[in-house]
């Protein structure tokens, strides 16, 4: 017997056909004689919905009435799923955040989980009820409700497995597993059997948003193995189809390259004639910290003159309206012209061969060029190099560079 945390993802649960479809692979599970707990997004759109619900009344909100509103939508997947496994003769029970309880951080909209006191509900598992648990939420000391970013019960149901002593999370979505790059965009992507937490947390970090970057580093953190499949496969996670992801040293095939990564969630700003002086780059970046705006990637150029100069760098889109505005209070860029670019996208090579391999950046560069690509903006690690595009060559760059690495299936999927 094992200890499962299962969670279906917002299409995985987009009807009711499809609820009970997912209570089926639940009750497999359980007939199995696993210890079983169930992790639920909203249907698909809902979240997307209330969220534009709220910016049609004002798009200055607060913050922790827009969570209210945002969480809803797994409440009413969490109580249909539970209503979908009593159906079939299993116990079942709903779970909010609030009630199990999972703490969280004030920061509201993007919220940290940092404690869940899972007494509660093991008691209720240990009497063969299966617990369905409202993903992407928790609540703060403040006693108000959180939720955890988009994409966030990815994180609940990791962060779930590790407070349970999991076995496994098993991630059920709509691809039956982590592939080299979005086999949406690319037919001849390859499914990856296993990949190390290093890789994965780099894929979706850098875009690849099959897993939220977040449950991954918890994965990572507590040691959490996690099984990404597919909902709409007759096969259920104790079959072990998925793609693993695991400790790096259970891993025995290792890539230069791996995936191919994309981010359309990044804006560019150039700041035009900067002063070239000691202390800017704390003046610009000090203040977009302080306003919670993550910043990416960051160039700056080599004065010609000595006395300015051009620094770039991304942020995320949704956070654009408030770094231009937070830089355009900046005493000392007062001169500086601020340009702003959303038509582009962020295309990164991930791999853990490439801390011995020479030569990655070349074949990229020189894939990039063969197609004509310009190349704005460069970063690299010792595992991932990054570009900075034009969006409209999104698909051509990530099908030439996917096919330049080598990490093309023999044939289409
Ligand atoms: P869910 O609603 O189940 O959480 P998401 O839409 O958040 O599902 O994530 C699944 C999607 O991630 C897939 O439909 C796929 O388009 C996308 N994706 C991006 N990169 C990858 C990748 N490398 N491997 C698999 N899927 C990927
Ligand atoms: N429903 C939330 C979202 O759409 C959380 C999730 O699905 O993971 O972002
Ligand atoms: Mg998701």
């Amino acid at each position: 017997m094992a200890r499962i945390v299962l969670k279906f993802g917002g299409t995985s649960v987009a009807d009711m056909g499809r609820i009970e479809r997912a209570a089926g692979k639940i009750a497999r599970e359980v007939a199995l004689g696993h210890e079983v707990a169930v992790v639920v997004s909203a249907m698909s759109g809902v979240t997307n919905q209330l969220a534009d619900h709220c910016n049609a009344i004002t798009p200055i909100y607060d913050a922790r009435e827009y969570d209210t509103v945002v969480s809803s939508g797994e409440q009413v997947t969490a109580g249909l799923m539970a209503i979908a496994i009593q159906k079939l003769g299993i116990e079942a029970r709903s779970w909010l955040g609030w009630q199990v309880p999972i703490l969280c951080s004030e920061v509201h909209g993007k919220a940290r989980i940092e404690d869940i006191d899972s007494s509660k509900m093991l008691r209720h598992l240990g009497r063969d009820q299966v617990a369905v648990l409202a993903g992407f939420q928790g609540i703060t000391e403040r006693n108000r409700i959180a939720t955890l970013g988009r994409g966030g019960s990815d994180t609940t149901a990791v962060a779930l497995a590790a407070a349970l002593e999991a076995d496994r999370c098993d991630i059920y979505t709509d691809v039956d597993g982590v592939y080299t790059t979005d086999p949406r965009i690319v037919k001849r992507a390859k499914k990856i059997k296993k990949i190390s937490y290093e890789e994965m947390l780099e894929l979706a970090s850098l875009g690849a948003k099959v897993l939220q970057t977040r449950s991954v580093e918890m994965a990572y953190k507590r040691d959490v193995p996690i099984q990404v499949l597919s909902s709409f496969d007759d096969a259920i996670g104790s079959d072990l189809v998925g793609t693993l992801v695991t400790r790096e040293e259970d891993i025995m095939e290792k890539q230069v390259v791996n995936g191919v990564a994309y981010d359309k969630n990044e804006a560019k700003i150039t700041l035009i004639n900067v002063p070239d002086i000691p202390g800017v780059a704390a003046e610009v970046f000090g203040p977009l910290t302080d306003c919670d705006i993550n910043v990416d990637m960051i160039v700056q150029n080599v004065s010609s003159d000595g006395k300015v100069t051009n620094i770039t760098f991304t942020v995320p889109k949704e956070d654009l309206d408030r770094a231009t505005e937070c830089i355009k209070n900046i005493d000392k860029l007062k001169g500086a012209d601020v340009r702003s670019d959303k038509d582009i996208v962020k295309i990164s090579v991930v791999g853990i061969g490439m801390i011995s391999h020479a030569g990655v950046a070349k074949v990229m560069f020189q894939t990039l060029a063969d197609k004509g690509i310009n190349i704005q903006v460069i970063a690299t690690s010792e595992i991932k190099i990054s570009v900075i595009i034009d969006k409209e060559y999104l698909e051509l760059a990530v099908r030439a560079l996917h096919t330049a690495y080598g990490l093309d299936a023999e044939s289409a999927a």
